[in-house]
């Protein structure tokens, strides 16, 4: 199974918690030439603590699907020793607003409980090592 990024839309704005500047990305995932997944990315500037949040939706993305068809799984990314590390958090670590179209959000404990949580993991892991946009917020 191989899985493909291709990067998308890149936006500007001001965090919400200390108004340095905060980058949100966003990219298309297939797998095998399939749309598989949807992701954005996002981190703030000189931010403390250093941490991205990565929001994760799999599931239908063809014509004619509908958030139902999807689900969201967010996690935070923090660098500790040169690697990344993820965890999952619920829709409360989520700091975008308009995020309806990628699915419900599971919380922590939906989320892990999953059958396919590797997958999220899987994808995240190959946004992690392509967009650049985001790994290079981190020191
Ligand atoms: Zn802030």
């Amino acid at each position: 199974m191989s899985l493909e990024i291709e990067l998308a839309e890149a936006s500007e704005h001001r965090c919400g918690c200390c108004g340095k500047r905060s980058h949100t990305l966003r990219g298309f995932v297939t797998k095998d030439g399939d749309a598989h997944a949807v992701y954005m990315a996002g981190y703030t500037e000189k931010h403390t603590p250093e941490e991205g949040t990565l929001l994760v939706s799999i599931g239908d993305w063809t014509d004619g699907s509908t958030p139902a068809d999807r689900a969201a799984v967010v996690m935070k990314a923090q660098k500790i020793d040169g690697r990344f590390q993820l965890m999952v958090v619920g829709p409360e670590g989520c700091p975008w607003d308009d995020v309806a179209v990628f699915g419900a959000i599971a919380t922590r404990a939906e989320a892990l409980a999953r059958a396919d949580i590797q997958e999220y993991f899987h994808v995240a892991d190959h946004v992690l090592e392509i967009d650049t946009r985001f790994t290079r917020g981190f020191a």
